[in-house]
This record gives C-alpha cells, structure tokens and sequence, in this order.
C-alpha cells in the first residue's frame, strides 16, 4: 500500500499551494484530485476572468494563476505529487493513521490529511447527443481551455446564460465565425453581454436543440432542430462548447464523523478539523465569511506548516 505522511484531498487553488508548502517543508506526501484538470473553481468557472485581488499577480485571468501555482510546483519538482483522475470517497481512521479510500479502488496510508475539496466536484452538465463523447476534445468543449485552439475556427457555443456567453467573448476575437444556439427563444446573460457578442458580429440562433454532433475524425458539423417547426438542418462548424451549466457533487466521507456547520468543516484557530491530524483549507472549511482565494491559501499554509511541526517535533527548518 502507499504510504505517506500527508494526502491532500482536492487539486483547486488552495490544494496546489497546500502541495507547495508540503514540498518546501519537505514532507512526503500526494495530491488526489478527482476531475481531469487542476484549478478547481477558478479553471472550470472562471479561466478568463481577471482576479483583481491576486496577491502579487497584476493582470492575472484565472488561468494564469493556476498556471503559475503549477509552474512554482514544477519548480520544486512536485508535479510527480499531484494526480488527476483521483476521487476521494471514503477516509478511515486506521490507529493513528488514516486509510484514504479512492473510487478506483485504491486505498492510501496516511499520518495526516488536509481536505481542500471547496464546495465538491464541478462537474459539466452534458447534451447526452450522438458525438458528444467520441469528439470530447476533438472539437467538443466545455470550456475553454486555450484561445488558440478556436483561431480561424467556426464555433458553436450550447447555452444562453453568462457561462455560453463568457466563453463565446473569450474567443470571439479568435473563431472565424461564432455561434450561440440556445434550446428556447430567452437569453439569460446580462444584457451587456449579449449586445457585445452581437456587436463583435456572433451570430445567436434561438429554439433550436443540437441533436447531434457530426465528423469522421473531428467534428466538422452538428444538426440542429428547430423546436417550432420541428425541420433539421446541418451547420458546418470546426468546434462546439458545450455551456449548459455544471452539477456539484460533495464527498461525505461516511466512515469519518467531521463536525461541520452550514458553511463548511468546522476548524480551530490551526484550521484543524474536530479529528485530529486532520486539517482544512479553502472553501470546504466553514470560514464564515467571503470566499477569497487568499484566505484559503493562508490557510493551507498554516495547516501544512502546523502538520509539519507535529510530523517534525524536534523542530522545522526555516522555510524562508
Ligand atoms: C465565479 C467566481 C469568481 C470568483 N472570483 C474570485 C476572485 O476574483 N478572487 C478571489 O479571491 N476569489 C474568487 N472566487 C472564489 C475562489 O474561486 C474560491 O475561494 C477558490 O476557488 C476556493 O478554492 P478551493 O481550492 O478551496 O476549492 P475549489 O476551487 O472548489 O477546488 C476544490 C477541488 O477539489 C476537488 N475535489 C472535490 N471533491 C473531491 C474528492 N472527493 N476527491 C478529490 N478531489 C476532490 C474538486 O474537483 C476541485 O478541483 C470566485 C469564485 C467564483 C465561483
């Protein structure tokens, strides 16, 4: 079985810097993060979206934050610590160790945890239409990962809300022509954003459903259906984003008792939780107050810095 002195359980922002602490205080540890991209909210909902209040960071979108997050743990040679595809569902208190249980059957021993799981997975909603699956990254989005993958490119964007219309600006610059196809005749994005997207010439095609989504190696097409009139056409396009909206799932660890209120796990002044050896970080904890990206990295800086002493009680080298 894998051993280590810490599991960190969650890959967004304050996980990576969580793993950034870990390796500067050099502890033995991994990262289980369940989706197939770290960044946690900042990559799935907001990528583009400049966060004016990053310490240090002028000019910073979403993306690049988390780009220099995993550039400082390349740095330190930590990316070998961090896992995708790793979704933690059961943790149990094994002595004074825990068995940290995956959905993939394995299992990891641990001396200490610091969960750092936000509000859960973010997971896409999907169209559940012939091609969705086989083009996934073929030309089948759910966000935007780079802007150059859209150049010279004709897009459709599926959704009328801030999220489709978001993504389609982003890129609007890029794609050689863009579309928004929305399954009813209402709109839901602010109004700016609409008159922007239809200034920048985007094209917006109401009550119609995607049915399929079309290609040989690629996509080159998808059908869509007018919901009035029933008739179906073919429309050319290179790339689809699929912008329908997420589902949030959370972990109960169900062999573990953490106390937990309605903001999140409740911790104390060294942002442990009600077991000890157990720490959390970031948007799972229940700090009652707004969400900022610094108050969760402070905390998973303290919680690493506190595991580390106790790991370490003949005393921590100076980090810095
Ligand atoms: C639209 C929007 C805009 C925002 N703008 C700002 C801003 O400008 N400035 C600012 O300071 N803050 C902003 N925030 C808040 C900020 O994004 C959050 O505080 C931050 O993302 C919290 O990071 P986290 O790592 O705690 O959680 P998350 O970002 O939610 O990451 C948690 C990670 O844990 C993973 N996970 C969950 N369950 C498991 C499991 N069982 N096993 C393994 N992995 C798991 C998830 O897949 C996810 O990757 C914004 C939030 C939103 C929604």
């Amino acid at each position: 079985m894998e051993e280590y002195e810490l599991v960190i359980v969650g890959g967004g922002p304050i996980g990576l810097y969580g793993a950034l602490i870990a390796k500067l205080y050099n502890l033995s540890f991994i990262l289980l993060e369940s989706t197939n991209s770290f960044g946690g909210q900042v990559i799935s909902l907001y990528p583009t979206k400049p966060v004016e209040d990053s310490p240090g960071l002028a000019n910073a979108e979403g993306k690049d934050l988390i780009d220099n997050l995993l550039k400082q743990l390349e740095k330190q040679n930590a990316i070998q610590n961090l896992r995708l595809n790793s979704k933690v569902i059961d943790i149990i208190n094994n002595n004074d160790k825990f068995l940290v249980k995956l959905e993939n059957g394995n299992v990891i021993s641990t001396k200490a945890i610091l969960l750092a799981i936000g509000f859960g997975e973010v997971v896409p909603k999907t169209l559940n239409v012939p091609g969705e699956k086989e083009f996934l990254d073929k030309g089948v989005y759910y966000y935007v990962k780079s802007r150059e993958d859209f150049k010279g490119k004709r897009v459709a964007v599926i959704g009328g809300g801030d999220s489709a219309f978001d993504w389609a600006l982003d890129i609007i610059d890029y794609a050689n022509e863009i579309y928004i196809i929305q399954h009813n005749d209402k709109l839901k994005a602010a109004p700016l954003s609409i008159e922007k997207f239809k200034q920048k010439n985007g094209k917006i095609l109401l009550n119609k459903n995607v049915i399929s989504i079309n290609g040989k190696d690629r996509v080159e097409s998808i059908t869509i259906q007018d919901v009035v009139s029933n008739s179906k056409e073919d429309l050319q396009i290179d790339s689809v984003i699929i912008a329908i909206g997420n589902l949030i799932h959370r972990e109960q660890f169900p062999s573990i008792n953490l106390e937990k209120n309605q903001y999140g796990f409740i911790i104390d002044k060294d942002c442990q939780t009600s077991v000890k050896n157990i720490y959390a970080a970031g948007d799972c904890s229940a700090y009652d107050g707004s969400r900022f990206l610094s108050v969760g990295f402070g905390q998973a800086a303290l919680a690493v810095e506190m595991i580390a002493r106790s790991l370490r009680p003949a005393g921590l080298a100076p980090l810095h």
